[in-house]
C-alpha cells in the first residue's frame, strides 16, 4: 500500500526531475503532504545533483551581532525585542559594536559578520550609515551581511529616503549583503495573526528587488511551524522563485524552524517542530527552489546530527562557525574556533560530503 501511494504520488515528480522540468503548486502539496520521508530525501539529492550540485558542503566563519533589541513591531513570535524602557532593552554605539567586533575577529578570524537588529524608532538613519562605515574601516577584510529588508525598510521611514537611496548608502559605506529574515510567511492571513505590526510582503520584495539589481546579493527564508498551511508554504516558496527569476540575486534560502520559547504561543502550548517536519521542509525547499543554488540547514538550530542527515535532504550548506571570543577566550588565539571548525568537517566527513569553507558569496577558502 506505502508502495502504490508513493509511486502515485512522488513517482510524476521523479519525472519532471530528471527531466528538469519545474514543479508546481500541486506538486508543492504532494510533497507537503507525503509522510515518505525517506523517498523526499533521495528525490530532494536527486534535484540537488541533477542541477549541479556536488558532494561538497559549506560553512562561513562568522560573527552574529544584534545591536539593538529595542523594536517598535512587536512580533508575536519574537522572544528577543524590547521597548525602550523594558529593563533588558539595549543599544550598543557604532564605537562599542566596532571594538567588540575588532577584539573578537582577533581572537577567531572570522570573515563575515552577521547582523540583525529590533526597529529601533529612536536611533537615526546615520546611526546605520556610521555602524558600516566604521565596521568597514576597522575590518576591511570581513564581509558586512547586515540588515533584514524590513530594517531597510525601517531606515527609509527614518530618514524619507528610498529603499535604492538607503541601500546606496549603505553599500558605499560598506554593506556587502542582506540577510534573509522578515520574510516569516507572506500570506496576509499568517502575517496578520503573527506579526500585525510588520510590513507588506510587497514592501520586503522590493527591497530585495531593489538589492539585487544595484548588485547587493541577499538570502531568503520562511519561518514555518506555527499557524500556517501547506498552502501558505507553497505561495511562500514560489514567490521566492519568481522573485529568483527575476533578479537571480538570492545566495541562499533558510528555512527557519519556529521557535516558541518567550513567546505567546508558548503560553498557548505550541511545541517545537518535529525532526520530520524540519527534514521536510528542508526536501521541500530544495525541490521548489531550482533557482537558488544552496539552501541551508543551519546547524545551530537543528543540531549537529540532524543537520549532518539534513546533507542528505537536499542541504548543501550547515552555516558555520557562530561563536564569540568570551566562549573561547581563555586558550586564546583561534583555539576555539579550530576546535569548532573540526568538529564541523568530522560531521560533514561523515555524512559521506566534502566540507569546504567558504566567504559570504559561496567563494571557496579552505578544503578537506
Ligand atoms: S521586527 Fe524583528 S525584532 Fe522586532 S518584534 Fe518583529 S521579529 Fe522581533
Amino acid at each position: 500500500m506505502a508502495l502504490l501511494e508513493q509511486a502515485s504520488t512522488l513517482g510524476p515528480l521523479r519525472e519532471k526531475i530528471e527531466a528538469g522540468e519545474r514543479l508546481d503548486l500541486e506538486d508543492g502539496l504532494a510533497i507537503l503532504e507525503s509522510d515518505d520521508l525517506l523517498s523526499l530525501g533521495e528525490l530532494a539529492d536527486l534535484a540537488r545533483r541533477v542541477r549541479g550540485g556536488t558532494d561538497e558542503v559549506y560553512f562561513v566563519q562568522n560573527l552574529y551581532l544584534n545591536q539593538t533589541n529595542v523594536c517598535r513591531v512587536k512580533c508575536k513570535f519574537c522572544a528577543f525585542a524590547a521597548t525602550r524602557k523594558q529593563e533588558h532593552a539595549y543599544t550598543i554605539t557604532p564605537e562599542e559594536l566596532v571594538r567588540d567586533a575588532v577584539e573578537q575577529c582577533a581572537a577567531t578570524g572570522f570573515t563575515e559578520i552577521h547582523m540583525v537588529n529590533g526597529e529601533n524608532p529612536h536611533i537615526g538613519f546615520d546611526f546605520y550609515v556610521d555602524t558600516i562605515r566604521s565596521l568597514a574601516q576597522a575590518l576591511p577584510d570581513v564581509h558586512l551581511k547586515c540588515y533584514t529588508a524590513s530594517e531597510i525598510h525601517h531606515m527609509t521611514t527614518l530618514s524619507g529616503l528610498t529603499h535604492e537611496e538607503v541601500l546606496r548608502e549603505l553599500k558605499d559605506a560598506g554593506l556587502g549583503s542582506l540577510p534573509g529574515g522578515g520574510a516569516e510567511i507572506f500570506a496576509d492571513r499568517v502575517r496578520a495573526l503573527i506579526a500585525p505590526g510588520k510590513e507588506h510582503p510587497e514592501i520586503w520584495f522590493h527591497v530585495h528587488d531593489t538589492a539585487h539589481r544595484m548588485g547587493i546579493p541577499t538570502h531568503c527564508t520562511m519561518l514555518y511551524g506555527h499557524v500556517e498551511t501547506y498552502e501558505e508554504r507553497v505561495d511562500h516558496i514560489l514567490r521566492l522563485r519568481e522573485q529568483q527569476d527575476r533578479t537571480g540575486g538570492f545566495l541562499a534560502f533558510i528555512p527557519l524552524a519556529f521557535h516558541p520559547e518567550n513567546t505567546v504561543f508558548e503560553r498557548r502550548g505550541w511545541r517545537h517542530t518535529t525532526g520530520a517536519d524540519d527534514l521536510k521542509m528542508l526536501a521541500f525547499s530544495r525541490l521548489m527552489l531550482d533557482n537558488v543554488p544552496n539552501i541551508k540547514a543551519y546547524w545551530i538550530m537543528m543540531g549537529m546530527p540532524m543537520a549532518q542527515v539534513a546533507l542528505h535532504f537536499g542541504a548543501n550548506d550547515v552555516q558555520g562557525t557562530v561563536m564569540r571570543e568570551t566562549i573561547f577566550h581563555a586558550a586564546g588565539a583561534r583555539t576555539g574556533t579550530e576546535q569548532q571548525i573540526g568538529e564541523l568537517v568530522r560531521f560533514v566527513r561523515e555524512a559521506g560530503r566534502i566540507p569546504v569553507q567558504r566567504d559570504t558569496l559561496y567563494n571557496e577558502l579552505r578544503r578537506w
